[in-house]
């Protein structure tokens, strides 16, 4: 960074609170006297005048922003004393000072008034209503000014004054690495070789003198790049590691959503079925359950399967219904799935298998009925999602890629009350399905 040097005035800040010094006026034919600020008696910069009549007051722009400023802060103040005194004015009553405060300012707000008029011009005293005055303007341009560095023989006029300061080529700056004084003009080629200004190397992108950049190694500079490197890979590694913790909030976000009520209870598994003793149940995030006795009925005159139940409920109103999920770890016979009533004991029940064929049992009879039959395959290890929607009527099952929805009669819901749980039933000794 460019710093000026203290011992000479400093042209960024000259005009920053107050006309010019007067002792830079190098020439004017006229008098004077009408342009020089009465509040910081500097020659006008940016000069404004008082509307009033008869006033006509120039004064420089920031000064007079700067009286106008501080005759608002007094305002506030003398505000600020006035509503204190309100507070701290005894009260008739016999009220604690809190309610004596509040029914001050309860009961007399219109009575606070204070004036907010146009602060006053410094000379006439009335309010300052700004104006400009050409003839003041045409008088500044007709002066001449010294630079404000000595060896500097331009003579700018009033309009070139602070472009001429700022590009004078006797300004000094100071150079960002040695903190030397330079001429302006000089500065780049002295900060071109002065060693102790910082550079990058193009490399490895380190900044560093360029005294320290002419012992800068090969080495050193491969090693920086690695350095480098790892910083990257640590940056984009905490990304990663931020994004994915991202990702598995929102998954179970949308996991809650999705599975609505019966999220909570799809886990807690109770098998309550004489059948049980059947089935080998293992896991506990996921839960396997293994049919490990052969089917009773080993002619398959009919299907013969081994249920067990998972003990969710759902109310018709939910309009998620049950979602269960699960893989198909083993799968040599079919599967059955069933929704049944909690209040009476009918049960929609469908048969999948790994060929696609969907079945349906009649209502209340011990038939099925083929659905589909190869459009919805499957194999062991995929993912089943099921979704029971009571009040959509439907099961839909989705696999890796698509989805089919099994339709009921909206006869069968209401017949079957409000209130659901889920069987599930393997066939095959061995195979076996895990919750999820
Ligand atoms: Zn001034
Ligand atoms: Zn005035
Ligand atoms: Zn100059
Ligand atoms: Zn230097
Ligand atoms: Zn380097």
């Amino acid at each position: 960074m460019q710093t000026e040097s203290n011992n000479l005035l400093n042209p960024l800040e000259l005009l920053k609170d107050s006309g010019i010094p007067k002792h830079l006026l190098y020439q004017s034919k006229i008098e004077v006297d009408h342009l020089i600020c009465p509040i910081c008696l500097n020659i006008l910069w940016k000069p404004v005048a008082c509307g009033q009549d008869k006033c006509f007051q120039s004064y420089c722009e920031v000064c007079i922003n700067k009286w106008i400023q501080d005759q608002a802060v007094d305002v506030v103040l003398q505000e600020s004393l006035y509503s204190q005194s309100l507070i701290i004015a005894p009260d008739s009553g016999s009220g604690s000072q809190y309610s004596s405060q509040s029914s001050s300012f309860s009961e007399m707000p219109q009575q606070i008034h204070i004036e907010t008029t146009l602060p006053n011009c410094p000379k006439c005293k009335r309010p300052f209503k700004k104006t400009s005055i050409p003839i003041i303007h045409n008088l500044l341009d007709s002066i001449q000014l010294s630079c404000i560095y000595e060896e500097c023989s331009t003579k700018p006029g009033y309009e070139q004054f602070q472009k001429h300061i700022l590009q004078c080529p006797f300004r000094r700056i100071n150079c960002s690495g040695c903190g030397l004084q330079q001429l302006q003009n000089e500065l780049e080629q002295h900060q071109n070789q002065c060693e102790h200004v910082n550079i990058e190397c193009s490399k490895c992108g380190n900044k560093m003198s360029r005294k320290q950049f002419q012992l800068h190694s090969i080495d050193d500079c491969v090693q920086q790049q690695f350095i480098n490197k790892d910083n990257q890979i640590a940056q984009l590694q905490k990304k990663i590691d931020e994004l994915n913790q991202k990702n598995q909030q929102l998954e179970q976000k949308i996991c809650k959503m999705l599975k609505g009520e019966s999220f909570d209870t799809i886990h807690q598994f109770s098998f309550k079925t004489m059948f049980t003793q059947n089935y080998q149940f293992a896991g506990n995030q996921a839960i396997e359950a293994k049919l490990i006795r052969p089917s009773f009925n080993m002619q398959k005159q009919k299907n013969d399967f081994l249920h067990f139940y998972i003990n969710h409920k759902v109310k018709t109103q939910a309009v998620q219904g049950i979602i269960w999920r699960m893989r198909i770890q083993t799968l040599k016979g079919n599967l059955l799935i069933g929704i049944c009533s909690t209040l009476c004991h009918y049960s929609i029940d469908f048969i999948i298998n790994k060929l696609g064929e969907i079945k349906r049992k009649e209502w209340n009879e011990n038939k099925y009925k083929l659905l589909r039959k190869g459009n919805f395959t499957f194999s062991e290890g995929d993912t089943l999602t099921f979704q029971f929607m009571p009040l959509q009527q439907c099961l839909r099952i989705t696999n890796e890629n698509r989805h089919i929805v099994c339709r009921f009669e909206p006869t069968e819901i209401i017949e079957m009350g409000d209130s659901f749980f889920s069987f599930f039933s393997l066939e095959n000794q061995g195979d076996s399905l895990i919750f999820i």
